[in-house]
């Protein structure tokens, strides 16, 4: 089985070809970073033009290192949401539209369930259920993930997801954009006991997150530490959080085979380390996608794509673009939360 990876929610535009037995024949991707950076994040009309201008030459590329035409696909998977709804069209109506063209079948497939199942396509002992810290710039959630298509929301953020966290701490800092790696780096260069940073909802009875805080407080003494004390400081500060909350997780993850993180977040050093580290004390397995399966690439749509061809599961034509589309349907809402 061989499907065809679309990717076009936020500012990356990729094209990938993956088999249902995890050999990635081909992954290309665009970043958009040079085109946002002037303006200090994603906007979202220059990122929708930039997809309409990248996705097809990508899609072609793929396939010639692959060596395939659209023939020798079973189905196409494209991003469905959530994302910038203008991103998200382009994918998905390129996708519709090669679907039809070629007699195809359409995976509309959510962008969060492509990071959620992205361990599976590196790890291919990676068995169900497994308890997966999403951490990435739209998001942060500890989910159980019991199978395809099945996920069980244990927490999320009350406000900012992690990587926001990231990215708007390396814009005080004057570290430019993306702002994560460029936290990271300037981070290993700092003291992380620097200065004093709070640890929002850390001990807090129910595993959510809290980020905003932790920002305005690095906001309100930026000047007063060196930038690389500052990074580091905040990057552990976010390191005990998301340990802490996974900690308290871990005590109602019932049956968890693995502890697993996934999502941009899951690129940094620190982060993984720490959550390896609690993973082993817990006697569980730790799981991490390789580097460029963290952030967003078009291998993690095209291998979701396939899991759930697998189940049989594909879409009509007509299928909607969805800008909001939480993976766990009935999750209540938080307060102040995003789904
Ligand atoms: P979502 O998946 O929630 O829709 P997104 O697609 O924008 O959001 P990803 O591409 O998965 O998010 O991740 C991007 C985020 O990951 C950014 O916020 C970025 O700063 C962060 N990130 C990337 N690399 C690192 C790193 N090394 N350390 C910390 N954060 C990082
Ligand atoms: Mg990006
Ligand atoms: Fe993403």
């Amino acid at each position: 089985m061989i499907i065809l990876g679309i990717e076009s929610s936020c500012d990356e535009t990729a094209a990938a070809l993956v088999t249902g037995d995890r050999q990635v024949l081909a992954h290309r991707l665009l970043g958009q970073e040079a085109a946002h950076a002037p303006f200090g994040g994603v906007v979202p009309e220059i990122a929708a033009r930039a997809h309409v201008e990248a996705l097809e030459p990508l899609i072609v590329a793929a396939l010639a290192d692959a060596k395939l035409t659209l023939a020798d696909v079973d189905a196409i998977a494209a991003t469905a949401g959530p994302g910038l709804i203008g991103g998200v069209m382009v994918g998905l109506v390129t996708g519709k539209a090669l679907a039809h063209a070629a007699g195809k079948p359409l995976i509309a497939v959510n962008h969060l369930e492509g990071h959620a199942l992205s361990p599976r396509l590196s790890d291919p002992d990676l068995e169900f259920p497994y308890l997966l810290l999403l951490v990435s710039g739209g998001h942060c959630q500890l989910l159980l993930v019991e199978g395809v298509g099945a996920y069980r929301r244990l927490a999320t953020t009350i406000d900012d997801a992690a990587g926001e966290a990231f990215d708007k701490t390396a814009k005080l800092l004057g570290l430019g954009f993306p702002g994560g790696p460029a936290v990271e780096r300037a981070a290993a260069l700092g003291n992380p006991k620097a200065v004093p940073l709070p640890r929002p909802l850390k001990g807090s009875a129910e595993p959510h997150f809290s980020f905003a805080g932790l920002k305005s407080a690095v906001a309100r003494v930026v000047g007063q530490y060196s930038p690389e004390d500052l990074a580091a400081s905040f990057q552990a500060a976010v390191v005990d959080c998301l340990i802490d909350r996974t900690t308290k997780a871990l005590r109602t993850a019932h049956g968890a085979t693995a502890l697993v993180v996934a999502g941009g977040v899951a690129a940094n050093t620190s982060v993984r380390g720490a959550l390896q580290t609690l993973a082993s004390a817990h006697g569980l397995r730790f799981v991490a996608p390789p580097l460029w399966l963290c952030t967003d690439n078009a291998a993690m749509i095209a291998w979701a794509g396939a899991e759930r061809f697998a189940a049989g599961l594909t879409d009509p034509l007509d299928v909607a673009a969805r800008p909001r589309w939480p993976l766990d349907p009935n999750a209540e809402a938080v307060r102040g939360a995003g789904v």
